[in-house]
């Protein structure tokens, strides 16, 4: 039976986030140097994603990029198809649909992406911290030389660090900033002066001083702090997800080995030479050590945990020493631990499931049917109407299409599509409107009076590109009948 102040030991770890002491000060992780089956898997995946980073900007469709998020002229393109502000809808709808699907995920595999995906954790752990283990050693090796003065070795050190960090940087600034703006725009950033673009150079700085600050100081703290992701696992995560767990049936009660009374110190000793714990895990705090977070995972899940897997290749290697099965620490449920149960579809993964295929529906739905050409029809500022010699009425209407494809269109015909006897005619011929851009045009419609319903008639005008319907607008149409 657990004393009261026993208890009081084991749950101390509840009441504070284990970066920061009593003070309020933060306590820096070093973390030791992670290896193992998942690392290696890990290590990768993230050459392949961080390779799609690097290289997709530079890849070209129909004359435009792959991707852009182009927020200040409310361009995106994904997949090589534009979506322009006329397609906001589209555009939120997708929004919607990903953070179904990010919740759906996270109901069953947990923090998946955090320890394989996101790019926070694939820089940290895979680029930055790799190039700082390698210039400053492991774990020790670190706290030694941040606590040693600042003598030669530690000058050329963290120079060299920093040197190496700022370049990745400015890289990686360079490369979010071509997902915003486009490469070629990137280009020319880099090959004119600054005061070409005032605005691009301050915000490729401002992204390069950002991400040096997030990967050199911030680090877990992104993760722990800011991250709204890693805030809403609290309310995601269920019995049935699958995370990163200590299998604490198997593992407790924990225990250091003991050697055996009759064998020295000195001797050459074999795990035969040792008392083993009752449970599996044998207090080596490997787990913590290698911890990124600064977390103890046997507490169970936590916030912090960003599911990088590095406590399990500890864990593995562990038991392999002392003979036992792997995966003390494992991908698992809290019910598969507990009371060793299969993962099974939860009505709430059920639930979510359903919402995500009808939005999927939604989304296909309106993607296929998406106009190419988006059209506002209005009646030209000022303007009433005006009768004409031949006792018609007419009405002028400006015209602002916007054009969603990367070919040009040439609008040739608008025509009335629910009145007879009547006519629409575009000043001038016809009205090219280049690909991804938008043109206005004037066309006057006129109207016999008998068309008329009053005052004010709706007129509804097909728009023609050739032979092709482009759209019909609706317009309202005013006239006196007398
Ligand atoms: S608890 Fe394990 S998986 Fe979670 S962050 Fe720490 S080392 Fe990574
Ligand atoms: S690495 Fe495994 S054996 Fe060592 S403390 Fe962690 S859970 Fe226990």
């Amino acid at each position: 039976m657990e004393t009261l102040a026993q208890l009081a030991d084991t749950e101390e770890y509840r009441d504070h986030l284990s970066t920061v002491d009593e003070s309020g000060k933060r306590i820096w992780v070093y973390p030791k140097k992670p290896r193992g089956a998942f690392y290696n898997k890990r290590l990768l995946f993230s050459v392949f994603l961080l390779s799609l980073f690097f290289v997709t900007p530079f890849i070209q469709y129909h004359g435009r990029p792959l991707f852009l998020f182009n927020i200040f002229e409310r361009k995106f393109v994904f997949f090589g198809t534009l979506f322009m502000p006329q397609d906001f809808h589209l555009v939120a709808l997708g929004l919607i649909t990903f953070f179904v699907f990010v919740i759906l995920f996270t109901v069953v595999f947990g923090r998946l992406w955090c320890g394989w995906a996101c790019p926070q954790t694939l820089f940290m752990e895979i680029v930055f911290r790799r190039i700082e283990y390698w210039i400053e050693g492991d774990a020790n090796q670190q706290r030694k030389l941040n606590q040693q003065p600042w003598n030669q070795e530690k000058i050329l050190k963290k120079g060299t660090k920093f040197t190496v960090f700022g370049i990745i940087s400015v890289l990686i600034a360079h490369t979010a900033m071509a997902y915003l703006v486009g490469m070629d725009t990137v280009i020319k950033l880099v090959t004119h002066s600054p005061s070409h673009n005032w605005a691009g150079f301050i915000g490729l700085v401002a992204f390069t001083v950002v991400f040096f600050g997030v990967f050199t100081y911030l680090r877990e703290q992104a993760c722990i702090a800011i991250c709204p992701y890693g805030r809403l696992q609290g309310v995601l995560l269920g019995k049935d997800s699958i995370v990163i767990a200590y299998d604490y049936v198997r593992g407790e009660p924990r225990g250091k080995l003991k050697r055996k009374e009759n064998k020295l110190a000195d001797e050459h000793l074999t795990l035969n030479d040792f008392i083993k714990p009752q449970g599996d895990c044998i207090d080596c705090k490997l787990c913590v050590q290698v911890c990124p977070t600064g977390i103890d995972i046997r507490n169970g899940t936590q916030l912090e945990c960003v599911n990088c897997t590095a406590c399990i290749d500890a864990c593995d290697e562990v038991m392999d020493k002392i003979e036992k099965p792997r995966g003390l620490i494992r991908y698992a449920s809290f019910n598969n631990i507990a009371n060793s149960q299969a993962f099974k579809f939860t009505p709430r993964i059920i639930a979510y499931s359903m919402v995500l295929v009808a939005l999927l529906s939604l989304d296909a739905f309106l993607l296929l049917n998406r106009e190419p050409l988006h059209a506002t029809m209005l009646k030209v500022r000022g303007t009433l109407y005006q009768e004409m010699p031949n006792g018609n009425v007419a009405n002028m209407y400006e015209v602002n299409l916007v054009n969603k494809t990367d070919q040009p269109i040439i609008i040739t015909d608008f025509k009335i599509a629910n009145k007879k006897g009547g006519n629409a005619k575009i000043a001038g011929n016809q009205v090219v409107v280049k690909g991804g851009e938008s043109t206005t045009a004037v066309v006057v419609v006129e109207l016999p009076k008998n068309q008329l319903d009053g005052i004010k008639t709706k007129v509804n005008i097909d728009i023609w590109s050739g032979s092709k319907k482009m759209t019909t607008k609706t317009v309202n149409f005013l006239g006196d009948k007398e």
